[in-house]
């Protein structure tokens, strides 16, 4: 049923100096055609110390979210596995312009009143993580950057000399605030977390509520699945498969 060509190749050598900008060469030259997890991982890699980067993810959302490309994954095209990827078209989604900056002086008021961490807070917890340190998740060192709180304000012209309007945030949770947080519920977008984690996150998220929801009695999957039909039980099947076929 695999037909060869449906997917694309590394036509390299791709020596950009950023992640993302080799992503985007891979993309542009497969245009159409499947990009698959092993070769996003190997054109990530950098090519001089061979480091294999852990946040390609994060590049791929930047790839979306600041250069406006329609990365297409399986939840768009049933044809699309999971860790399978497609773009298009080279063409761009207009992007937002850009963004006010804090000035150098309100930057610098930032950061002494977060004591140069990460400001971001998760049930009244901050991130904390400190300008310099190495990441402990992400790896890599951190450095934080100016994210301004409320999203569509109404004076943005006097904001960038208002600390308030602004906090310092580590890389990490400045892709989780761009790609997942919900301005207009603050909220997480917990289905947007989901489908950009691994398979094996996924099948952890999966196992933690199929036992925390059962024990609390607010979803009965095995109940809700013995009452499909025999061909909903397949599609159910089919796309379980799908997520925990990648080791
Ligand atoms: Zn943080």
């Amino acid at each position: 049923m695999t037909d060869q060509n449906r997917y694309g190749s590394i036509k390299g050598p791709y020596n950009q100096k950023s992640i993302r900008q080799r992503l985007e060469a891979l993309f542009l030259d497969n245009l159409g055609k499947i990009v698959t997890h092993e070769m996003i991982v190997k054109v990530a890699t950098d090519p001089e110390t061979g480091k294999e980067p852990e946040n390609w993810h994060q590049r791929i959302s930047e790839l979306r979210t600041d250069l406006g490309y329609t990365i297409l994954t399986n939840r768009d095209r049933r044809d699309l596995k999971v860790s399978e990827y497609m773009l298009l078209t080279a063409d761009r989604r207009d992007i937002a312009s850009k963004r006010v900056k804090p000035t150098p002086h309100t930057w610098k008021a930032v950061l002494k009143r977060a004591n140069d961490t990460c400001e971001w807070r998760e049930g009244g917890i901050a991130c904390g993580l400190k300008e310099g340190a190495i990441d402990p998740v992400g790896g890599g060192t951190v450095r934080l950057t100016p994210d301004h709180m409320t999203p569509h304000s109404i004076h943005p012209n006097s904001d960038p000399g208002n600390p308030d309007v602004w906090q310092a945030l580590c890389g990490r949770h400045q892709v989780i605030k761009k790609n997942f947080w919900d301005s207009m519920t603050g909220k997480l977008n917990v289905q947007a977390i989901l489908q950009a984690a691994s398979a094996r996150e996924k099948q952890e998220a999966f196992n933690f509520l199929l036992g925390y929801l059962s024990s609390s009695g607010e979803i009965e999957i095995v109940t809700i699945l013995q009452s499909l039909s025999d061909s909903e039980k397949r599609e159910a099947l089919d796309f379980l498969r799908d997520f925990f076929d990648e080791g």
